[in-house]
């Protein structure tokens, strides 16, 4: 059976190319996304479709649908923001921004999200409710959802559900992957400054030395918090003290990563992580600081909302096939502020190609993405919507 979004994205398949490249060309960090940004607003305002600015680069633009029902809502997001990579992947339309780089496919998720606010400002009469789309800035920092929720975008139209893709380069093009339940970890980090007493080598039993002390927290890190991949990753990533042979230092300090995939072990990992380092440090005759930097949420799909998305790519003959994932990925994505407030699903897109090139993973500076997969991308964001809407 014909699908109308389908083919409304292969139609525009060499106008969504056109932007991804665009946008890659010209890779932006987070909150200074400004021509993205201003890119963005051209095509809205070429499409007829009604936006205004948030947070600074973030747009919110709402096509509203049928008159006899504005009952719900449904926001799409899309991150537009950049790392500080170099590029390296050899494409010919590679960063013009030295040191600057799309390395995580947010050029694929904005490109994605406005074909599918193409496809679905053009069908707009026949959607049962209104479509938010959020342009967002500032997912690879400090969680630019939480200040886009905080600054309204849920509000006028209500918005009662949420889906966005990710792209995925170990996953062929024309597949998608969803996993029910935990998807994505919390990415917090963690410092501990240990203080001892220092003094000259020679005479340890005069001293307290704060790298014995971190020696030992990180030994009952290691055997009181067991890494669990399904459920939390504790990691210790640096460690400082000292800068003499034979002097011992007053301090060190340890850093960290921690990762949890529910907001229960969350809290437990970080009061056991704190407890550790404090009793440990007390013990050894010294004093451990530990400042804990709580960043994203897990994000936590939703059953419904996830079948929403299946539905939807049952519809579309160019999804070849849904892989239902048994293990999180223990990377974060500030979704989780959009899955936390209501109900939503975040999804994998398969943009790897081996027909064209090696693969290599997201936050590579040789990543790559195949540009086959945007009218896939834009036609199930927009197929979800209009699912969602007829379901709600
Ligand atoms: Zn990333
Ligand atoms: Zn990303």
């Amino acid at each position: 059976m014909e699908n109308k979004i389908e083919n409304a994205a292969f139609e525009i398949a060499g106008e969504l190319a056109q932007i991804r490249h665009t946008i890659h060309k010209n890779p932006e960090l987070g909150n200074r996304e400004f021509e993205t940004s201003a890119y963005i607003k051209r095509k809205l305002d070429e499409y007829g479709i009604p936006y205004k600015s948030m947070c600074g680069t973030g747009i919110k633009a709402v096509i509203h649908g049928g008159a006899s029902s504005e009952k719900s809502a449904v926001l799409l997001r899309a991150d537009m923001d950049a790392l500080p990579i170099k590029e390296e992947s050899g494409v010919d339309f590679a960063s013009e921004n030295s040191g600057c780089m799309h390395a995580c496919g947010h050029d694929m998720h904005t490109a994605c999200l406005i074909g599918a606010a193409k496809i679905l400002n053009n069908i707009r009469d026949t959607l049962n409710g209104s479509v938010v789309l959020a342009f967002q800035p500032d997912e690879e920092g400090n969680g630019g959802a939480q200040r886009m929720i905080e600054e309204g975008i849920l509000n006028n139209p209500a918005v009662t559900a949420a889906f966005a893709l990710h792209v995925e380069p170990l996953e062929e093009t024309g597949f998608l992957q969803i996993k029910n339940g935990s998807v994505m970890a919390s990415p917090d980090d963690f410092a501990i400054t240990i203080t001892g007493v220092g003094g000259h080598g020679a005479y340890p039993g005069k001293c307290v030395n704060p790298i014995e002390i971190g020696a030992e927290i990180l030994r009952r890190y290691k055997t009181e918090i067991k890494n669990d991949p399904q459920k939390h990753i504790v990691t210790i990533c640096s460690f400082n003290g000292g800068t003499c042979r034979n002097s011992i230092p007053d301090t060190a300090v340890m850093t960290g990563t921690a990762r949890s995939l529910d907001n229960i072990t969350r809290r437990r990992i970080k009061r056991a992580l704190s407890e550790i380092a404090e009793e440990t440090a007390l013990s050894m005759g010294g004093y451990a600081k530990f400042d804990f930097n709580e960043l994203f949420p897990p994000v936590v799909n939703n059953e419904s909302m996830n079948k929403i998305v299946e539905r939807a790519a049952e519809k579309l003959s160019c999804v070849r096939g849904i892989t239902v994932l048994n293990k999180a990925s223990m990377a974060g994505d500030d979704f989780a502020y959009f899955s936390n407030a209501v109900p939503g699903a975040y999804f994998k897109l398969g943009v790897g190609n081996k027909e064209i090139d090696a693969v290599y993973p997201i936050h590579s500076p040789k990543f790559r993405a195949d540009d086959a997969a945007l009218p896939i991308g834009a036609a199930v964001l927009a197929q979800t919507a209009a699912e969602y809407l007829k379901n709600d």
